[in-house]
């Protein structure tokens, strides 16, 4: 469930909104989440969808899903599916149809040919070299293309030949035609449309010349009546293009967009670039878009993340103009404070120590039932139950105890978590000394209360041999080894590819044990293991009647400091 208080506040955008709201520029707000469809989603987007559906949501007004669809070799149906997925799994709803830039390629192009008429759009045959050489660099400006005084006649004659396919792919542009000289290098005659022969999976092979993204993504925003155009700071050259387009021409409606930006996420120990983590799927570094290691909406999902949880982070991380580098601890913080309201407890035993209770008593040793969460107790109850066999973790038990113990070695005591308190008696070893099992004893006068006349500090998670269910959990660590990947430089000061820094322990899957509910979960159900972190089964691997699938989605303690 969305409130009010779950998005980010005090931030500049919304003085901004508040603003236009409260002297009637606009009655109401409009905002859009633009993504091209190149790929899924990263928690650099989730910002941004926070921020957008937010805003609509928080000032009452409305967010349009815009697929910013316009290079047609690298999208498709696959993505844009998986992205309305995300928005909605976030909790988001897009005002009406999803929409499409493909959905204007026609009004954009009678925008083109207006321009054209207007003096304002020229067809150039400059190739990209040549075209790269005449723009000139950041303190010297550029020289007009020889083409650029082209009459009205001529361009509009070239660019409906260009639409009409009588042209080889990049043998020519149309160009606006505004300042060669000017400080900005957007504004030196950008080029609005180029010819490729590509199908488009929206229009299909409707079109062979697709209009560019600047060119498209203000009128786009003109059509859709946005009121306030969010995007991230590298835009902010882009500005003055977006308003030189739309001041020239008809105004597609009564609102006029603008523009404002606003600091990408960076999050340390990954990567947020749809490009990068396209490549670690195509090289199979990860098991797709959605391996649980992955930034990804998708991936986080799968991992356990929750849509509160994103939502807590994206609040936290903040909207500015300054830079936003986060830590992957910000992040693994929220997702664990939010599980710790909404999941309910449950024992496993990850590494497990075989524990014969030498007295127990079928008839006398008793069990006891324990809520499922010590602050909801609506969530119910369950029995947990013993029998004389018990698996305990390998590292509750040391025979030389370091100072300060509180767990279980031979001679001591401990209690089980929701019931006894054992002793440890003797420890057997087999033929290599290793540890293999512990015979410990009950104190039966310890069932729900103190032992008497001494203290037992510690308490340690178990399950019972009889009752367990065998389940599998994959151990899920950082997928890069250092805060920034993708850029670390080498000695001769290239970056080095960010591949080289993947963690080869990210994923270890083990066989554990758990209490027998385990056995019979849907996916995507989420625990905490007592003692060890939150854990979900599978959105995909987990089956029901086969061995439950958990993945770790993070432990209980900060543990990445402390290696
Ligand atoms: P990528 O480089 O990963 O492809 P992009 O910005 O090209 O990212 P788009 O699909 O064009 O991806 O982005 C959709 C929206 O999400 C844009 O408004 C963009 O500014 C925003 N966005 C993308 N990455 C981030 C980020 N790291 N932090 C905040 N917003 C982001
Ligand atoms: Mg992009």
């Amino acid at each position: 469930m969305l409130n009010k208080d779950q998005f980010a506040d005090n931030h500049f955008i919304r003085t901004i909104i508040e603003e236009d709201l409260k002297s009637g520029k606009h009655e109401a707000i409009q905002t859009r989440f633009p993504p091209e469809p190149n790929g899924y989603l990263h928690i650099g987007h989730a910002k941004s969808i926070c921020l957008n559906f937010g805003l609509a949501y928080i000032y009452d007004g409305l967010c349009n899903l815009r697929f910013d669809d316009t290079n047609p070799e690298k999208e498709n149906d696959e993505y844009v599916n998986s992205i309305k997925e995300d928005v909605e799994w976030l909790g988001f709803h897009w005002a009406g149809e999803a929409r499409y830039a493909s959905n204007y390629f026609d009004q954009l192009f009678d925008y083109a040919v207006g321009l054209i008429k207007d003096g304002k759009a020229y067809v150039d045959d400059l190739t990209p070299e040549e075209m790269r050489e005449y723009r000139g660099t950041l303190t010297e400006a550029g020289k007009n293309s020889p083409y650029r005084e082209r009459s009205v006649e001529e361009n509009l004659d070239l660019f409906y030949k260009m639409r009409d396919g009588a042209f080889p792919d990049g043998s020519k542009t149309l160009r606006l035609k505004i300042d060669m000289a000017s400080g900005n290098v957007n504004m030196r005659d950008p080029v609005i449309y180029r010819i490729r022969r590509a199908h488009h999976h929206n229009t299909g092979d409707k079109w062979c010349i697709y209009p560019m993204y600047d060119y498209t993504h203000c009128i786009s925003d003109a059509i859709e009546g946005i009121t306030h155009s969010l995007c991230t700071l590298e835009f902010e050259a882009h500005r003055p293009l977006y308003d030189w387009v739309l001041d020239n021409i008809p105004a597609p409606h009564a609102t006029r967009p603008h523009q404002y930006e606003f600091s990408r996420l960076e999050l340390l120990y990954s990567i947020t670039s749809k490009r990068k983590l396209n490549q670690l799927v195509t090289e199979k570094h990860v098991s797709g878009w959605d391996d649980p290691r992955m930034p990804t909406i998708s991936g986080m999902r799968r991992r356990g993340y929750t849509p509160e949880g994103l939502r807590l982070f994206a609040k936290r991380a903040g909207i500015s103009k300054s830079e936003n580098v986060v830590d992957m601890s910000v992040l693994e913080g929220a997702i664990r404070e939010e599980l710790e309201h909404a999941a309910p407890r449950l024992m496993a035993v990850l590494n497990p120590l075989k524990v014969t209770l030498t007295n127990y008593q079928a008839g006398v040793t008793q069990s006891r039932t324990a809520a499922f969460h010590p602050n909801h107790p609506e969530f119910g109850e369950r029995d947990v139950p013993i029998s004389a066999t018990i698996y305990i973790e390998q590292d509750d038990f040391a025979e030389v105890p370091p100072k300060g113990w509180k767990r279980l070695t031979l001679g001591g005591e401990v209690r089980l978590r929701h019931s006894y308190v054992i002793r440890c008696d003797e420890v057997v070893k087999d033929a290599n000394g290793e540890i293999v099992e512990l015979k410990c004893s009950i104190d039966h006068d310890t069932l729900g209360k103190n032992p008497e006349g001494r203290k037992v500090k510690g308490v340690i998670h178990w399950v019972s041999a009889e009752h367990a269910a065998q389940i599998k959990v994959r151990l899920y660590d950082r997928l890069f080894t250092v805060e920034r990947p993708d850029a670390v430089r080498g000695e001769d000061g290239e970056y080095l590819p960010f591949t080289d820094f993947l963690n080869p322990n990210s994923v270890q899957e083990i066989t554990a044990y758990a209490e027998s509910i385990a056995a019979d979960l849907p996916p995507e159900s989420r625990w905490q293991f007592e003692r060890l972190g939150y854990f979900v089964t599978d959105r995909f691997d987990h089956k029901q009647g086969e061995a439950a699938v958990f993945n770790r989605t993070v432990t209980l303690k900060d543990t990445w400091q402390a290696k």
